[in-house]
């Protein structure tokens, strides 16, 4: 475990690796290192977060650039209709994903925020929809009724397990159970959490978290913080609960 904190703190990533990392380019390998350097260094996580964000907001733009650019292309009657909506489309969608690329290679802004504790762990989410199954990308988009099961890679504490999602309205807790205590898990390289949580209709940013937490939590406890994350936050905003756990968060899209 020092070897690996000596290992990912060495050096800072570059904007190009962070990018990569954003679009699922790097090897297994590769994505792991960084991933456990952005767990330990406050900085370059929040680039990296700052990075999804712009990309999500650039996408969101491209998106409406799109629609508007149909609609208007709808209006225009003629022949050569069908050109001009995909002309149109295409140069706004071109636009700005140039923009997406752009921003991408901006200078990062560290700044500084409340960190609790190192051993912290990384959170790799696969989805599950009809046959197809797959590991997740940061900020890839998933849909409602996809079923997403959690490996927790790097555990380097035993404590009891607690798994939820947040999305802009409510907290959904997946373990444990209702009127259930927490599992118990052990140190481990890689532990995938049995069963999977299918994932609501709900549209926006949803981020899964995953905490391992030396002593239970007061019932109710999880809940209550996470709604207050949410009355005051984005999801992509807020990457740790403010408790005494080793944890670890992953944030998805669902844009449909
Ligand atoms: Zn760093």
């Amino acid at each position: 475990m020092v070897a690996l904190v000596t290992m990912t703190q060495r050096e800072h990533p570059s904007d190009l690796r962070l990018d990569g990392l954003r679009l699922g380019e790097l090897e297994a390998d590769a994505e792991h290192e960084l991933r456990a350097h952005l767990d330990s260094c406050e900085a370059c996580s929040e680039r990296f977060e700052s990075f999804e964000r712009q990309a999500q907001e650039l996408g969101d733009q491209a998106k409406r650039l799109a629609d508007a650019a149909f609609i208007r292309a709808q209006q225009q009657a003629g022949t050569r209709r069908r050109v001009m909506i995909f002309g149109a489309a295409f140069t706004a969608t071109m636009l700005a994903l140039f923009g997406m690329y752009w921003v991408g290679r901006q200078d990062p802004s560290h700044g500084t925020s409340l960190r609790l504790k190192g051993g912290d762990f990384t959170l790799r989410l696969v989805a599950k929809r009809g046959s197809r199954q797959w590991t997740v990308k940061s900020g890839e988009g998933l849909v409602g009724g996809d079923q997403l099961r959690f490996v927790l890679i790097g555990v380097q504490r035993p404590g009891y397990l607690y798994l939820l999602t947040i999305d802009q309205r409510q907290p959904t807790i997946f373990a444990p159970a209702p009127n259930r205590p927490p599992q118990r898990i052990e140190k481990s390289a890689r532990f995938e959490v049995p069963g999977a949580m299918a994932l609501d209709k709900s549209i926006g940013a949803e981020r899964a978290f995953a905490l391992v937490c030396e002593k239970p939590l007061p019932s109710g406890q999880l809940d209550a913080v996470a709604k207050k994350i949410i009355a005051h936050n984005r999801p992509s905003e807020v990457k740790r609960f403010a408790l005494p756990c080793s944890q670890a968060s992953f944030l998805f899209n669902k844009p449909w």
